[in-house]
């Protein structure tokens, strides 16, 4: 990391203070400082030498490493980062054998803590089965990995449409104030794919507007808010009149309508 100022975007929420920066070609790196404890987590480890480069320019000592999915380009810097001591390594038990070694391990509807806050973890199988995301109900952040992304979510490599959406709808349910940390930045083709879907939704039009000016300037379109994918996303407005609607699908329940929503992206 060349210029650390320039590329770390710092985001408060509620005790949290949360640096993003890039990572590997597309990745986000996260590192989430709690201002009460100290500790400090790295979400995923994309990429060793630029999330150790963000913790020096910060000062930040890595207390944790918080990981969503077994794929490669989320785990490949946990050895790295691990050595630095003093690192715990977090992640699902029910994928251990995939993950890379755990020092602890979490459960969806076994609430963790990090500090005095309280972590909710949800199973989120459909980009992989083992997938779990980190929602902290107080400063109200959502760490989606490859879930869920700005106007996109993840591609189904292991799960199931029917398994992604219940994901997704479970995550639609939480408050529309809700942060939202996503694993990569694929947004300029997101917004493409979704005017697709909703060529006349004025959110989604206004939101493509913003996100290009950001993207055009060099900005991250990471972190956004829940409340903004619940109107612009086409995946998680898979059970709106109007995407069914678009796809041809008037009446077609939801996770027959996200199938068919996946597909045309898949295809695209
Ligand atoms: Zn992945």
């Amino acid at each position: 990391m060349a210029d650390a100022a320039e590329i770390i975007k710092m985001t408060a929420c509620g005790a949290l203070d949360i640096a993003t920066f890039p990572c590997r070609s597309d990745n986000y790196g996260y590192l989430a400082r709690d201002k009460d404890s100290g500790l400090v987590a790295a979400i995923d480890a994309p990429e060793a030498a630029q999330i150790e480069s963000a913790l020096d320019y910060l000062g930040w000592d890595l207390t944790h490493i918080l990981l969503t999915h077994h794929h490669g380009d989320h785990v490949e810097g946990v050895e790295k980062l691990r050595a630095r001591g003093n690192v715990k390594v977090v992640g699902a038990r029910a994928d251990a054998a995939r993950l890379p070694k755990l020092d602890i391990e979490v459960t969806a509807g076994q609430p963790w803590r990090f500090g005095d806050h309280s972590v909710d973890i949800f199973d989120t199988p459909g980009h992989t089965v083992g997938h779990i995301v980190y929602h902290m109900p107080g400063p109200k952040v959502l760490f989606s990995g490859d879930t869920l992304f700005a106007m996109g979510c993840g591609r189904l490599f292991e799960g199931t449409a029917l398994q992604m959406w219940g994901s997704l709808a479970a995550l639609k349910a939480l408050p529309d104030d809700t942060t939202v940390f996503f694993g990569h930045e694929y947004t300029a083709a997101n917004g493409d794919f979704s005017l697709d879907i909703e060529p006349d939704n004025p959110e989604l039009l206004a939101r493509i507007a913003e996100v290009t000016e950001t993207l055009k300037k060099g900005g991250y379109t990471a972190p956004s808010l829940l409340g903004v994918e619940k109107k612009t996303n086409p995946f998680i407005r898979a059970d709106t009149a109007a995407v069914a609607r678009s796809v041809g699908l008037v009446g077609a329940d939801a996770p027959t309508v996200f199938a068919e929503v996946r597909r045309r992206k898949d295809n695209k």
